[in-house]
């Protein structure tokens, strides 16, 4: 049966198909509606398939789409903003910055214009999924439906969530919690490539009745719960000072760490808060170029995956070129440990895709085998030196960008080609997205 439907065939010179583990050269695979299908050697593929459409790609790596496991879109409008002084650290960071000059000043069109011209970048550099997280508490209701058009003309497989805070008061956190939830069931009964689930701020601004609401919700909804976790110094030492204990002991006391939980950040950790992360199945998002950028800390992602905690990676609204992420967790820790051995570029990879899906528990996405999601990219991977087997996970994490990604295809749909954005009119992308940033500097001055 199958046999008789056409495909496509992309046959590259090296495929990624399992990350982490060795490309294989001169495999492809066969793509049909908007799964992979097969998976072999390329002349096997032509020929077991010769009545399919091929997109020949010599000197090119086919590896799965990037999943940028964490995201806030709407971070874009703030590239640039001006400021009367800078940030002294995390903590001034947001309470004189981020909250009052970016997030409670959003609105639809802001974050709409911010969603597609982000989405188009990400796609550009071979991103097929993005999580985001909106904390825009002034927008609500309606934003992550408005938010969702936006992606699904955009075409990107894309896991949106509200980011709850009672900060600004009970109601609006109870608004934000039925945000997600009312989200949660939409995207369910509509299908297709957006999704949702459960998301709070911190414990710095939840209620512990607050915090146990939205994962009995998560639970009912069966989603994941997000939530941020330790950026910097500042939520430890709250814990530690209302609670008398660390941020993860606190949620284990609360009774709700376990599988459903997905924790962002997590700069600041004990050495029993990463064991207890492994013990209960937490999963956790790291964000290392972010992290730079706020002064956080380093986020001890090796300690983390060697106690077994599934990690992705993140841009947390900052760098979007996700090849930039990339090399910011292959190089970061090295410096930091003063170890070169530390995250191979092959286990960078990995969380770039794979773990990336994990985290957010998305299934059949991440690794290109039959019956996985085709959500894919082709790299050039003509490099200086020759590419091998033994160094191509080296030469794309040290030396590749947004600029050598030829072909992007998420759910089977061609939605990158040549380095062009198919569909995207990206000057008028520019001008929506330049109104909305002028829009919000101009409610901060
Ligand atoms: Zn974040």
């Amino acid at each position: 049966m199958t046999q008789n439907r056409v495909g496509t065939l992309i046959l590259p010179e090296f495929l990624i198909a399992d990350p982490g583990q060795p490309p294989q050269r001169e495999w492809g695979v066969r793509v049909v509606g908007e799964r992979v299908e097969a998976v072999g050697p390329n002349a096997a593929l032509r020929q077991q398939y010769p009545g399919d459409d091929v997109e020949e790609a010599p000197g090119q790596t086919l590896s799965p789409g990037f999943v940028n496991a964490h995201a806030h879109l709407y971070g874009v409008l703030a590239h640039g903003l001006p400021l009367a002084k800078a940030p002294s650290g995390f903590w001034p960071f947001l309470e004189d910055f981020w909250w009052p000059l970016v997030e409670d000043r959003l609105d639809h069109e802001m974050i709409c214009a911010a969603t597609d011209s982000v989405m188009v970048e990400m796609l550009r550099s071979g991103t097929t999924t993005v999580y985001d997280c909106l904390e825009a508490p002034y927008s609500l209701p309606g934003c992550l439906a408005a938010q969702a058009g936006v992606a699904r003309a955009r075409g990107m497989r894309a896991v949106l969530s509200f980011e709850s805070t009672e900060r600004v008061g009970a109601e609006n956190g109870q608004l934000g919690l039925k945000e997600n939830a009312d989200f949660v069931r939409a995207c369910r009964q509509a299908g297709g490539l957006v999704s949702g689930l459960m998301c709070f701020h911190t414990t710095f601004s939840c209620s512990a009745k607050f915090i146990q609401q939205a994962f009995e919700m998560g639970g009912e909804l069966g989603v994941p719960v997000h939530m941020h976790c330790s950026e910097g110094v500042h939520e430890p030492e709250y814990a530690l000072k209302h609670f008398g204990l660390r941020p993860m002991e606190y949620y284990d006391r609360l009774g709700v760490a376990g599988p459903g939980m997905l924790a962002s950040q997590c700069v600041q950790l004990s050495e029993r808060e990463i064991a207890l992360m492994a013990e209960r199945g937490i999963r956790m998002t790291h964000m290392p170029l972010s992290n730079c950028e706020v002064g956080a800390g380093i986020a001890p992602a090796p300690e983390l995956l060697e106690a077994g905690v599934t990690v992705g990676l993140g841009s947390d609204g900052y760098v979007n070129d996700f090849f930039e992420v990339v090399r910011g967790a292959f190089l970061i820790h090295k410096a930091y440990k003063q170890d070169p051995r530390v995250m191979p570029a092959s286990k960078v990879w990995y969380l770039a895709t794979e773990g990336g899906a994990r985290a957010l528990g998305l299934e059949n996405v991440g690794r290109l085998a039959p019956g996985w999601q085709a959500d894919l990219q082709l790299i050039d991977s003509r490099f200086p030196t020759p590419a091998e087997e033994h160094n191509l996970y080296d030469q794309l994490v040290l030396w590749r960008n947004h600029t050598h990604v030829r072909l992007v295809m998420v759910a089977g749909a061609v939605r990158v080609r040549g380095g062009v954005v198919l569909g995207a009119d990206e000057e008028t992308i520019r001008a929506r997205t330049h109104a909305a940033a002028r829009a919000l500097w101009g409610k901060v001055s």
